[in-house]
């Protein structure tokens, strides 16, 4: 059997449609567990829509526009939370985590082009990144996400679950997240500066370029 074309997997999922076009929200799955942020009792899931055309280009799809081929800003980086000659940590302080970061490499690749000799430092540092949030306090479990759908180049999301809130674990944090009060910029600093000490002491590299 030839693997499965577009067009049929849409089918299949339209097929499974109500005369209004829409999914039922299946409560046997997480919009029935106690992870789920939202009450069921008035939820719906939009109307399925068309199979676009085509995948959209995202952001650098040409390595020639993306953000890696322009030339550096005059002001200093203030979110590098720790690096290396091939690798970027960087913290999201928008997020409402105790602690949000971005893994990228420097020069531009995908997931998928990534050369293997990155691709097993990579894999070495997911996993130190990993223990070092792992290790703050206020962290009960450190997620790992990659999407790349919106940007080309290659960059893996690390956040930190808050610890002992068990109503967000699993999939449903960045709807939480969403929905939480701003942490302070020096919360933060003060969670990412023990995460880059830890990365110092394990694999090397620069630590924060705002200290
Ligand atoms: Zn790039």
């Amino acid at each position: 059997m030839q693997p499965e074309s577009a067009e049929d997997f849409h089918a299949r999922v339209l097929a499974a449609t109500g005369p209004d076009g829409r999914l039922a929200v299946n409560i046997e799955e997480m919009p029935g567990w106690d992870i789920f942020p939202f009450e069921i009792d008035s939820l719906r899931i939009k109307p399925l829509e068309p199979l676009a055309d085509d995948e959209p280009p995202r952001a650098g799809e040409d390595p020639a526009t993306c953000w890696c081929a322009q030339p550096p800003k005059d002001e200093p980086d203030d979110h590098l939370v720790w690096s290396n000659e091939s690798w970027t940590l960087r913290l999201s302080t928008d997020m409402k985590l105790p602690i949000g970061l971005s893994l990228g490499c420097r020069e531009h690749y995908d997931l998928p082009t990534l050369p293997p000799d990155l691709a097993g430092e990579m894999g070495r540092l997911v996993v130190a990144v990993a223990a070092a949030v792992e290790s703050l306090p206020s962290v009960g479990r450190c997620q790992i996400a990659k999407y790349g759908d919106g940007g080309a180049h290659l960059h893996l999301f690390v956040l930190g679950r808050p610890a002992r809130m068990l109503q967000l674990r699993g999939s449903p944090l960045l709807d939480w997240e969403e929905n939480l009060p701003v942490v302070p910029l020096e919360v933060h600093r003060a969670n990412a500066e023990h995460v880059a000490a830890r990365l110092l002491a394990g694999v090397g590299g620069a630590g924060p370029t705002w200290l």
